[in-house]
């Protein structure tokens, strides 16, 4: 089948690939040339585990090209998909500008039954809207199905090939038929796939990542209270997990959730709640505590360095919002470096892959290093951020070596607990669990273990 993929990011390249991998004859197009030059090269303009080799593979066997030209691409295709950005506007509501641009193209170029695939993150009553503009421009018959995608960066092609389910929102039985098919190769032991109206589909995706970001806001929260109370949050929640209602997947504590997703789509749904006039309580909540537990590792800093850090240098280890990735959008380290450049203090900064997309925002304004060891050298304390695998037993010696006096570890991600770093003389303060009695100063977002 002849497939359009429209947004040559994360998500639609992934999509496109694993629709080639299945014999599909996709062209993938995007209107950011630069990136369509690098991939047409053989270049992968994001860093994404085994995805380079799967475009690779498709490219070579000649069943994915790609475009700049979008309206070009569009003709001929029988299915369609949008994968282009929706981030968030000033007023926290998705942008959908980028989706009703390519659906005006859409309605002025189809000449036959073309299924227009919502795969990008969309408000409910997206799938409505972007039918009624389409029938504004055509007589073509074409049929908009909402299928939201729910692949994680950093495992993003496994996530696309073994999916845990498949939404299909849509009334049309012709259109859900093809789209069934092309999905068949995806199922594992079992049919994945589900069928509902689309604006249920539409709100599936936000529940799933409002429900996510819940989680961690909430065990970041218990974090904060054990900290305050002499609790040990690691102990809290193996005991809690330990329910099966419960389980200790996806419930660490750290330094709040980033990315490009979790973070806008909470605003989105909570803009969608308002403007149905029903105000979501713990959805608001969840937003504010993560904004709050972003700025811990500042504050924890400032209450062991003390509050002048302008003469200060800091290494920070992991800019991406997570570990696989080189997406920096909203991750917490970004908050960090932020505090840091407004003190004046010197910042040394580190991560495997993300360090390119860090440059570009940052300019000049941080001290790049190729070796993790180096972000340490002469710092008065280390943050690591992000939990890359590489950061995770690094040698005491050398850290305490390189390391300035009161050589102090910022554990936002708890990788350090019994790591023997703290016997060569370096602090190490952790999210959650307190050094000190219960009962110390506890006003500050961090409390008393800071
Ligand atoms: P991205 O920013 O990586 O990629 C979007 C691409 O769309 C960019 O390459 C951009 O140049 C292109 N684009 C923008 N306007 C265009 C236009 N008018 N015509 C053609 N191309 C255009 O975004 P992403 O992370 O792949 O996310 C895409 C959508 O999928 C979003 O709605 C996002 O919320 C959703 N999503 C993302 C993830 C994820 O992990 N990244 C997971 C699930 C869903």
């Amino acid at each position: 089948m002849k497939i359009c993929v429209v947004g040559t990011g994360y998500v639609g390249l992934v999509a496109g690939a694993g629709f080639a991998s299945t014999g599909n004859e996709v062209v993938c197009c995007d209107v950011d040339e630069t990136k369509i030059v690098a991939l047409r090269s053989g270049r992968i303009p994001i860093f994404e585990p085994g995805l380079a080799e799967l475009v690779e593979d498709n490219v070579r066997h000649g069943r994915l090209v790609f475009s700049s030209d979008v309206r070009a691409c569009i003709p001929g295709s029988r299915v369609v998909i949008l994968a282009v950005g929706t981030p968030m506007s000033a007023d926290g509501r998705a942008d959908l500008g980028a989706v009703l641009d390519v659906v005006q193209t859409i309605g002025e170029v189809i000449t036959e039954y073309t299924i227009v695939v919502l795969k990008s993150t969309v408000p409910v009553g997206t799938n409505e809207r972007v039918t009624r503009a389409i029938l504004k421009l055509t007589t073509v018959p074409f049929s908009v199905v909402s299928n939201p995608e729910f692949l994680k960066e950093g495992d993003a092609v496994s996530d696309f090939m073994k999916p845990d389910r498949v939404i299909l929102g849509t009334g049309d039985d012709r259109a859900f038929e093809v789209m069934r098919k092309l999905y068949l190769p995806f199922q594992r032991r079992s049919e994945r796939i589900l069928r509902m109206d689309p604006r249920s589909a539409e709100l599936t995706k936000y529940v799933s990542n409002a429900y996510l970001a819940t989680r961690i806001s909430f065990i970041n929260e218990v974090a904060v209270l054990c900290e305050h109370l002499g609790c040990d949050v690691t102990m809290v929640r193996h005991g809690a997990g330990a329910d099966s209602r419960i389980g200790t997947h996806f419930f660490y504590p750290g330094v709040g959730y980033g990315g490009s997703c979790f973070p806008k789509d909470v605003k989105a749904l909570m803009a969608t709640a308002d403007d149905s006039g029903f105000p979501l309580e713990i959805i608001s909540a969840v937003d504010r505590v993560n904004t709050r537990q972003k700025q811990i590792p500042y504050a924890k800093l400032r209450r062991a360095l003390g509050e002048n850090l302008s003469d200060r240098t800091i290494g920070v280890w992991g800019l991406a919002f997570k570990p696989r990735t080189d997406d920096i959008r909203e991750a917490p380290a970004q908050s960090l470096l932020r505090s840091l450049l407004e003190d004046g203090a010197t910042v040394r900064v580190h991560d495997p892959a993300a360090m390119d997309n860090v440059r570009r925002e940052y300019g000049e304004g941080l001290v790049y290093c190729s070796d993790a060891y180096e972000a340490a050298r002469g710092a008065s304390a280390l943050c690591v951020m992000t939990e890359w695998q590489e950061y995770r037993t690094p040698d005491p010696d050398r850290l305490a070596d390189l390391l300035r006096p009161p050589r102090v570890i910022v554990d936002g991600r708890n990788l350090y607990r019994d790591s023997g770093l703290e016997e060569r003389g370096l602090t190490v303060l952790g999210i959650g669990y307190s050094l000190f009695p219960a009962g110390a100063d506890s006003r500050m977002p961090g409390g008393s273990g800071a």
